[in-house]
């Protein structure tokens, strides 16, 4: 049940705590990392998470990118020569109209430079039935496509998301996950062991537990670095390797993502899991 701390934002945390609107090179894109830019090409997502690290564009209003806005983040790519890699995010980029998704993905696609595309999209979760026919032939031809999506517990690894990840698999597209650490929904090994071995389960590689930024709203799930650094760690001695995803804390500026990893992992308690 969503609770009234999510929209206080007097609670503590920052709006934009990445300071990802002041770093814009064109309106929608972001390039923080020399290889790789972001493309916000909506608002609009099928659910709004209410650990949503860019609550900051939540509005009643959708507000998809034009074909015009699109056009100017491809005339951005198509200079920036050292981007190899080009993320469609959002918002959830498979809000857009079909036909518009399909001729910005082709456009992308024909630059010489650009060598593969990512999305980033929560619908094999939370609108599993979105995965049709039709939107994984659209993905298949502008393949490589790699598609990054958001499960946090096992119990949103449904027959019908399994469903929907094997029709993207099935397409040749492969699939990763990035989930956020959430206090008292994924916050203990037991949890976040199911949620990893479902993941391999249904042919999705666990990419990134992200700890949640500390956005305007979120408080309240934020779990303790060294707590969550302790689960990882005993997950990391206990459970397949291909299950492990990398822990990491998103920071403004330069630095980035940063990978968090005990410095004396021998140390550790050495519990089990
Ligand atoms: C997270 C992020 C990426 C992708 O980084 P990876 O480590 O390749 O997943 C790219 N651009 C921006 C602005 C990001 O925040």
């Amino acid at each position: 049940m969503p609770d009234l701390k999510e929209i206080d934002f007097s609670l503590g945390g920052l709006i934009d705590p990445l300071e990802e609107e002041r770093n814009m090179p064109v309106s929608g894109l972001m390039h923080r990392y020399p290889d790789r830019c972001l493309i916000m090409a909506t608002n609009a997502c099928f659910t709004n998470c209410r650990h949503c690290n860019r609550k900051r564009r939540w509005d009643k209003r959708t507000h998809a990118a034009s074909k015009e806005e699109l056009q100017a983040m491809i005339g951005y790519v198509s200079q920036a020569r050292g981007i190899r890699e080009v993320i469609v995010s959002g918002g959830d980029p498979l809000t857009l109209n079909e036909r518009l998704l399909d001729w910005f993905l082709g456009a992308v696609r024909s630059l010489p430079h650009v060598e593969v595309i990512r999305i980033g999209s929560r619908v094999p979760v939370v609108m599993p039935m979105r995965i049709t026919k039709r939107l994984c032939n659209i993905l298949r031809k502008h393949r490589p496509v790699w598609f990054n999506t958001q499960f946090n517990h096992a119990n949103e690894i449904t027959e019908d998301s399994a469903r929907a990840c094997g029709m993207l698999l099935e397409a040749g597209i492969p699939l990763s996950n990035q989930s956020v650490l959430l206090k008292g929904i994924n916050d203990t090994c037991e949890a976040m062991r199911s949620l990893l071995y479902g993941l391999q389960r249904i042919g999705v590689r666990p990419y990134y537990l992200f700890n949640c930024d500390h956005v305007a709203g979120t408080d309240h799930f934020r779990v303790d670095i060294g707590k969550g650094m302790e689960m990882m760690e005993t997950l990391g001695r206990n459970i397949s390797g291909l299950c492990l995803p990398r822990y990491v804390l998103d920071t403004r500026g330069e630095q980035g993502k940063i990978t968090l990893a005990p410095v004396f992992p021998e140390t550790s308690k050495g519990m089990n899991c």
